[in-house]
């Protein structure tokens, strides 16, 4: 039987994340969150007081790393070496360490092997920045899921806002930028379009409009 596999990349605060599980609750398959691995090796690093630009001090700590999920499957909580960090992974700082990480081909390989074995075992949405590219590239349903810098910086400081998180807008649109930059000019899978992947602008849009569009677009492949 073939499997369902829906692959979304975009930039970052495109709505990936909002748009998958909404989709995945929608066909009732299972959604995973790409950028919550490579962020939970970034906070190891961190921890670890290893720098994340440094791939051979890294790379000999990816064998330490066990990553695993608890919970309900549209809510899964991701855990390293057994603890739910799906908090921690998602402060601030470590955004631009997940980023730096991912550029080592040793952490993206590492990764990317669990990716494809997840979705040869499930039916599932992954979102990420490689999925219709590297990952998954022979998915039937591939979209690119994008908005402008401004309405992404705006939404990303709404969300941290109601976190407690108080972090300047231009300093968030600054680093949404150089994440931007980051992750589309780093040599091993780049983020980028690819040509069968259906182009999502969600900047004008609200997440009922993108999930439909998309959902349509599924239905009618
Ligand atoms: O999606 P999210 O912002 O949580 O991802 C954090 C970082 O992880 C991204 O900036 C990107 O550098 C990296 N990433 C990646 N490939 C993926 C998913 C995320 O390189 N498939």
């Amino acid at each position: 039987m073939e499997r369902i596999n829906i692959a979304i990349d975009g930039p970052s605060g495109a709505g990936k994340s909002t748009i998958s599980k909404l989709l995945a609750k929608k066909l009732n398959i299972t959604y995973l969150d790409t950028g919550a691995m490579y962020r939970t090796v970034a906070v190891y690093c961190l921890r670890k007081g290893v720098s994340v630009n440094d791939a051979a001090a890294v790379e000999p700590l990816l064998k330490e790393i066990n990553i695993s999920y608890i919970g309900d499957p549209l809510d899964r909580h991701i855990c390293l070496n057994g603890e739910d960090v799906s908090t921690a992974i998602r402060e601030h700082q470590v955004s631009k360490a997940a980023s730096d990480v991912s550029k080592i081909p040793a952490v993206r390989l590492f990764l990317v092997e669990m990716q494809r074995k997840i979705a040869s075992e499930y039916d599932v949405v992954l979102d990420g920045r490689d999925i219709t590219s590297y990952v998954l590239p022979n998915a039937k349903y591939k979209f690119f899921l994008t908005a402008s810098p401004e309405c992404r910086a705006k939404r990303r400081y709404e969300e941290l806002k109601a976190k407690g998180q108080e972090i300047p807008y231009e300093q968030i649109l600054a680093d949404v930028k150089d994440r931007d930059y980051n992750d589309s000019t780093r040599a091993f899978a780049p983020l980028k379009q690819t040509e069968d992947s259906i182009l999502v602008d969600s900047s004008n849009m609200t997440i009922d409009e993108v999930a439909n569009f998309m959902l349509d677009a599924i239905k009618n492949k």
